[in-house]
């Protein structure tokens, strides 16, 4: 074989994605692309802010010399402060430049800071229905991922089930708020409990527990709610983002991670992060991209727009008698699936040409996910098809 038999059983295990890629492109094909409601990737429809281009026109007018160049593997200074400035003010906390590396994407964060912290065989937490990849990351760096459910009902965090999965072992747990795939943001209430909790339970396995609040939504947030801030709640947490949906820049690579300043020993860990940043062979994080998000720290793109998307599917996917949690942020909806196999539910919406994902994939089966950061027109000419679709299953 060419490739690791483990690298062929993880492309197995993950080709639903494949598939339900390979069926959307069928459908199209058969009936035109107005005709195919794809609801499957999270890959943001709308454009950056006007500032955006305007930072990127006037770098381009006024070239910086040496703008090319490597650089400090952490990133630019001019960057790295004005994310921390932000972030300060959030937090209440004094987060300084040397607290955040810049990086590709959050998807590199995430990355670097696996590899910095844990050793072979350690393990770490992820909370069910979790991003796809996150047990592909955790296996990068000899990890292992250990599942834990949220609450069914409400997705929020269940503190005493995490709680029970820690073990001796425990590394870390990626906490992610807004959250994909439910749209939950977590309460500093539950913030707050999940921090004492971690606290007891460092202090009776006397080792450290890092939280990794993956929060690349946390700009997305709905009906003026806030995103609370994780680290005035946990000492030993660390943010992994980026401006892949923000600023709408996914294929732009451009996030950052960011240590809390009460994180212990906060120097050895940022040292370790910069040093997995280079070896991970980021090297660093796209130069003009730094540059330019320096500038964009309070810009994002116009979340009413996300809004009224969920505002719509909401509506009419409630009113079909479909069961969902409204989604406070990011751009998601994790609905019940009305057929006991999710898998089947989606193969019955793929005949009304509606392309979801099941719930199986986030490992959650039993539900299926809706992602609305697409034209409001298409959501609009599905409405039929969702209608077809529950009177079919009988809603
Ligand atoms: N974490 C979550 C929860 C995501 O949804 C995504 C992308 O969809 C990522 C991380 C990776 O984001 P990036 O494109 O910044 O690597």
């Amino acid at each position: 074989m060419a490739i690791a038999t483990k690298i062929a059983a993880f492309i197995e295990r993950a080709s639903w994605i494949r598939k339900m890629f390979e069926e959307g492109e069928r459908l199209r094909q058969l009936h035109g692309a107005d005709k195919v409601y794809d609801f499957t990737l999270g890959n943001p429809d709308v454009e950056p802010p006007p500032a955006f281009d305007e930072e990127f026109r006037r770098l381009a007018l006024d070239p910086i010399p040496g703008m090319h160049r490597y650089m400090n593997n952490a990133g630019y200074d001019e960057t790295r402060s004005a994310v921390a400035e932000v972030l300060a003010e959030a937090s209440g906390l004094p987060v300084k430049g040397a607290h955040v590396i810049m990086t590709c994407g959050a998807g590199g964060a995430l990355n670097v800071v696996l590899k910095t912290i844990l050793n072979p065989g350690e393990e770490v937490i992820i909370l069910t229905p979790f991003f796809v990849e996150y047990k592909f990351y955790i296996d990068n760096h000899g990890g292992v991922p250990v599942e834990v459910w949220t609450d069914r009902a409400t997705f929020q965090l269940d503190i005493p089930a995490i709680e029970a999965a820690i073990t001796p072992r425990t590394r870390a747990i990626i906490i992610c708020s807004p959250n994909n795939p439910t749209g939950v943001i977590y309460p500093a209430e539950s913030l707050r409990t999940l921090g004492e909790m971690m606290k007891r339970k460092e202090k009776e396995l006397g080792g450290q527990i890092y939280v990794i609040s993956d929060e690349p939504y946390a700009r997305i947030s709905y009906d003026g709610k806030n995103v609370p801030n994780i680290f005035p709640h946990v000492e030993n947490a660390v943010i992994v983002t980026s401006h892949s949906k923000d600023l709408a820049l996914p294929g732009e690579r451009i996030g950052y991670l960011a240590a809390n300043p009460r994180m212990a020993e906060v120097e050895q860990f940022m040292e370790g992060a910069v040093f997995s940043n280079r070896v991970l062979g980021f090297v660093n994080a796209p130069a003009l991209m730094q540059r330019l998000v320096a500038k964009l720290q309070r810009e994002s793109v116009d979340i009413a727009l996300y809004q009224e998307k969920r505002d719509l599917l909401c509506d009419t996917l409630t009113a079909l008698g479909f069961s969902l949690v409204k989604p406070d942020g990011a751009f998601y909806l994790f609905p019940a699936s009305p057929l006991a196999d999710d898998v089947e539910f989606v193969r019955a919406a793929q005949r009304h040409n509606i392309l979801l994902v099941p719930g199986a994939g986030f490992g959650a089966p039993g539900f299926f996910r809706v992602a609305y950061c697409v034209e409001k027109g298409m959501i609009e000419r599905s409405l039929p098809a969702w209608r077809a679709l529950a009177q079919e299953l009988g809603l």
